[in-house]
């Protein structure tokens, strides 16, 4: 972001970036510049203006969390916005291969950990259920390796809409669902391959024990906080009313230090940072669930190494869509920053990647899989659906190189036990781990 920079103590008004149509989130900047006429005042606008004239301007973090997940008027809240009817889409609906390799992985990590007898799959922002599915329906092909194995599903989410759907996709209303709107375990229900399910709409409220954890497309729609370097010092980006157009909201920067300057490097060289306090907390609360009874937490999103500086923007109908223009009807982001994630989770657990979705899905034999899936469908459409799908998450210009793969493992399962204890060095190395290395035929 550009900001125009004004003397002062006041605050100073702050410009964005142009359009530019694309499929998928993750690509393009936002403009800044939308004709009035395209500014409806939608609900949440009114509830935005209302706070701002009340109590002063916002922070972007604000301003995200009360857009997307506001329980009455929140973008995700009612409404499904994923495929080709939606705003974006994303990996597991292009291609049923996606979750079907994660749910290989999944299975790969269970195997080299010794084989838990019981193990809960914990997603956090499961969209429509369909990943969950696709893995389960691998766990179930694999019924022979997982038997005797007691498996729960854990879904993590704020949306009452798509809580709805996930449990639709995962039971096909087999079973009668519970529902206890007031409790932390706001909803039980049994897939259709007999497995328990239950939605939370909090990390902290699902129960500990071995556990593997998925978040995909989920870290970067969590709240950031937007900092301008200034010859004052960091200054951080708030939202507050256009003085011009009374319904239309513009970016200012702050007159002095805010307190989320302390997620600021001290040795940070950019002159924009994105930092993201709620990312932080789940990374610990994760790295500290898996360093205690074992797992693994396997994320996959579009960001960078903390090398990127304004990567906030909206999406409506597949195109992008400024940030500011009718919050509360596109979806908002902003790239993930994996050495932030790196650094929380340090010290506790081990850390992989990230790693570019194109090799992640390559280790883990996107090929072989593909083949087989070819070689068993004689219909043209449906081949043509496969190669069409397998494109989008592999290209390097579309999905293959901006979305990244990245894991959290008990330390012993990189450096082994005699890591720990610093002992024998017979002991035998640890197995690599899928995806993150290349695959080895044997
Ligand atoms: N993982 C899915 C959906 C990604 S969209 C996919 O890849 O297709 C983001 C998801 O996170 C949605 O399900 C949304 O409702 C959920 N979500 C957003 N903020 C959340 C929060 N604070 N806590 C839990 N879920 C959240």
């Amino acid at each position: 972001m550009s900001v125009l920079a004004q003397a002062g103590g006041r605050w100073r008004s702050a410009a964005a970036r142009a359009v530019i149509p694309c499929l998928w989130r993750g690509k393009y900047f936002c403009s800044g510049k939308e004709p009035v006429e395209n500014n409806p005042v939608t609900p949440m606008l009114r509830h935005l203006l209302y706070k701002i004239k009340s109590t002063g301007p916002i922070t972007v973090a604000e301003y995200m969390k009360e857009v997307l997940t506001n329980p009455a008027k929140g973008y995700y809240v009612y409404r499904d916005m994923l495929g080709e009817q939606g705003d974006f889409i994303t990996s597991p609906e292009i291609s049923q291969i996606f979750g079907e390799l994660l749910g290989v992985w999944f299975i790969s990590e269970w195997m080299a950990s010794g084989k838990s007898a019981a193990f809960q799959l914990v997603e956090l922002g499961p969209g429509r259920g369909t990943l969950t599915g696709d893995i389960l329906r691998v766990f179930s092909q694999l019924g022979s390796v997982l038997k005797n194995c007691d498996m729960s599903i854990h879904l993590v989410e704020v949306s009452q809409k798509l809580s709805e759907i996930q449990a639709l996709t995962l039971t096909e209303e087999k079973f009668p669902l519970e529902r206890s709107a007031g409790s932390p375990v706001y909803m039980k229900g049994i897939t259709k391959s007999g497995i328990p399910v239950s939605w939370y709409r909090d990390l902290q409220d699902v129960p500990k024990g071995y556990s593997f954890y998925l978040a995909h497309e989920f870290f970067d729609v969590l709240p950031v906080h937007k900092f301008q370097k200034t010859p004052q010092g960091w200054r951080e980006v708030f939202i507050d009313i256009d003085p011009q157009v009374s319904d239309k909201l513009r970016f200012v920067l702050a007159p002095c230090a805010t307190p989320a300057e302390v997620f600021i490097q001290h040795d940070e060289t950019r002159d924009h940072v994105e930092v993201c306090p709620e990312a932080g907390v789940i990374i610990q609360e994760l790295a500290q669930r898996i360093a205690l009874t074992g797992g693994a937490a396997l994320i996959a999103d579009y960001g960078h190494d903390g090398t990127k500086t304004d990567t906030f923007r909206g999406f409506c109908g597949h195109k992008l869509h400024d940030v500011l223009i009718a919050p509360g009807t596109a979806d908002l982001t902003a790239d993930v920053d994996f050495s932030y994630l790196r650094r929380m989770a340090q010290g506790r657990v081990a850390s992989l990647g990230p790693i570019k979705q194109q090799t992640f899905l390559k280790n883990m034999g996107i090929d072989v899989r593909l083949k087989v899936l070819l070689d068993k469908s004689a219909e043209p459409s449906l081949r043509q659906q496969l190669l069409q799908g397998y494109d989008m998450l592999m290209n390097p210009k579309k999905m293959g190189e901006r979305f990244n793969f990245f894991a959290l493992l008990p330390q012993e399962r990189l450096h082994g036990r005699s890591h720990q204890m610093n002992a024998r060095q017979s002991e035998p190395s640890p197995s690599p781990v899928a995806g993150f290395s290349e695959l080895a035929w044997q």
